[in-house]
């Protein structure tokens, strides 16, 4: 019973997220944009950043390309309904 249909993070990610790769990630600025320095969960907005960031989270799922970034939260919290794909062996501890 964790998934609730009506739930505030779900805005149409399907459209562009449903059955992607996503692979556990240290967040770091993108090497084509240096001037990058953080990124938002695809679901709940929060804030993804670079090590020394003490406001924002420092790892989470990415897509292949780093361009979308999922936090664990939520990726627990949606990924029966996504079906993301995820090599197990990446999966950190559960929360
Ligand atoms: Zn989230």
């Amino acid at each position: 019973m964790t998934e609730k249909p009506d739930d505030w993070r779900m805005a149409g990610q399907e459209a562009y997220l449903l059955g992607v790769q996503l692979t556990w990630s240290n967040w770091t600025i993108p090497a084509d944009n240096p001037n990058w320095d953080h990124d938002h969960c695809e679901f709940c907005w929060s804030k993804f950043g670079k090590a020394e960031a003490s406001d924002a989270e420092h790892a989470g799922y990415a897509t292949v390309d780093r361009r979308h970034w999922i936090c664990l939260r939520c990726f627990h919290d949606f990924k029966n309904r996504i079906q993301w794909k995820v090599e197990l062996s990446q999966q950190p501890d559960l929360l």
